[in-house]
């Protein structure tokens, strides 16, 4: 038996995505951009994609422009908008749990003289309204602030912090990381009010290598890559049309689904919950972690490397916080004052909407088992 608890990481590709990747790239492989029948075949096929993939995020299609990753739109949106707005000032304000695309972007802003307030968590895993306001200045040019953390699974406010951000001035731009929330949680960029806004395929049952960048109608952006003129201009380089396709069909399934799936994902959530309090009632949640697919956990006195690599060994795939940290100490965990045990125990099981109660039952009797075989110590 196996247990695959890192949806927060990727998620296998639904076979509709695949079956749909392997058409374009065998049947519809012309170049959309070419003018014979077999490239305008292909460019109608990427204009039905984007039209899906848009009406699956709520948003026109031309605001949808086409990138490689989550990674890939977040430095994107905050190198165009700080750029877009410089005039303003050179003040940015993100949140110290943001993903390492953010936060490694605005490093190298900082290097190049711009100013960052990272909004520090509180013990939710949340940030507050009033030190974002407390934090806003004449020349800030951009706030970022994610929509769901990919650690804690915490929901962020940022309906409501770009609320406040536009009433304080409409020209600051807004934007979000959403690659942990799209197709988990219903939310559109015009609802959140928002002006960029990043996803990812692979988060969502589409292959890796695919992502877009919302860009609201009417925000003229200098281009991210100069070349044929793609993507409106935006970002030249003949389009990726198969993972475009695959995106489209896992968006198309993601957004029928939906209601489903959160349901399916709180019920699941809950159910992990009380096994845990039952069989291993040493196991804490750490955050309050709303969203319904992330949940952040700990086994104090136990090294969380240690559990994710005894778990791997059973088949039960989970992680020891964001995947994107190698081993390193996750700047979030590092950001909740959480004790030194429970900082050294913690780690993160995500769900999508296969994850069985099966899975949720052997990943419980094979965490008693690492608990019981394995020595905790309290320093
Ligand atoms: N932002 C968040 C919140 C994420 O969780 C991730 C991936 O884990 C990313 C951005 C990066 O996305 P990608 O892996 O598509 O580059």
């Amino acid at each position: 038996m196996t247990a695959y608890l890192d949806n927060a990481a990727t998620t296998s590709v639904c076979k509709e995505a695949a079956e749909a990747a392997y058409r374009t790239m065998i049947e519809g492989f012309g170049n959309p951009s070419t003018q014979y029948s077999l490239g305008q075949q292909a460019k109608k096929q990427l204009d039905g994609d984007r039209k899906i993939i848009a009406a699956a995020l709520g948003c026109q299609p031309k605001e949808i422009t086409f990138t490689s990753c989550g990674t890939e739109s977040d430095n994107w949106a905050l190198r165009l908008g700080a750029e877009r707005n410089h005039h303003k000032g050179r003040h940015i304000i993100t949140t110290a749990i943001e993903h390492d695309a953010i936060l490694q972007t605005c490093y190298q802003l900082e290097s190049e003289g711009w100013d960052v307030t990272y909004l520090p968590p509180n013990q939710d895993g949340s940030v507050s309204l009033s030190d974002l306001e407390a934090a806003l200045r004449p020349e800030t040019a951009l706030v970022s602030m994610m929509l769901v953390n990919n650690e804690l699974g915490t929901v962020l406010p940022v309906q409501e912090a770009a609320a406040r951000v536009k009433h304080y001035d409409r020209r600051i731009l807004f934007h979000t990381d959403a690659v942990q929330a799209f197709l988990k949680l219903p939310f559109t960029p015009a609802k959140l009010g928002v002006d960029l806004l990043s996803i990812s395929g692979h988060k969502i049952h589409a292959p890796k290598g695919i992502g877009a960048l919302y860009i609201r109608a009417g925000l003229p952006l200098k281009p991210m890559i100069l070349g044929g003129g793609q993507e409106n201009g935006l970002r030249s380089g003949t389009e990726p049309t198969a993972q475009i396709a695959a995106f489209a069909a896992a968006c198309e399934l993601g957004k029928a689904q939906l209601t489903d799936t959160m349901t399916h994902l709180e019920d699941i959530k809950r159910y992990t919950l009380e096994q845990l309090h039952t069989l291993v009632p040493e196991a804490e949640q750490i955050g309050s972690g709303s969203a319904p697919h992330i949940l952040a956990l700990t086994l104090p006195g136990y090294k969380s490397e240690v559990l994710v690599r005894v778990l791997g060994d059973h088949g039960v795939f989970i992680s020891a916080g964001s995947a994107c940290h190698r081993g390193k100490a996750s700047h979030v965990y590092e950001a909740l004052s959480l004790s030194k045990p429970q900082r050294n125990g913690a780690f993160r099981v995500s769900f999508d909407r296969n994850t069985s109660r099966e899975e949720i039952d052997y990943f419980v009797a094979t965490l008693q088992y690492a608990r019981d075989t394995l020595f905790p110590s309290m320093s």
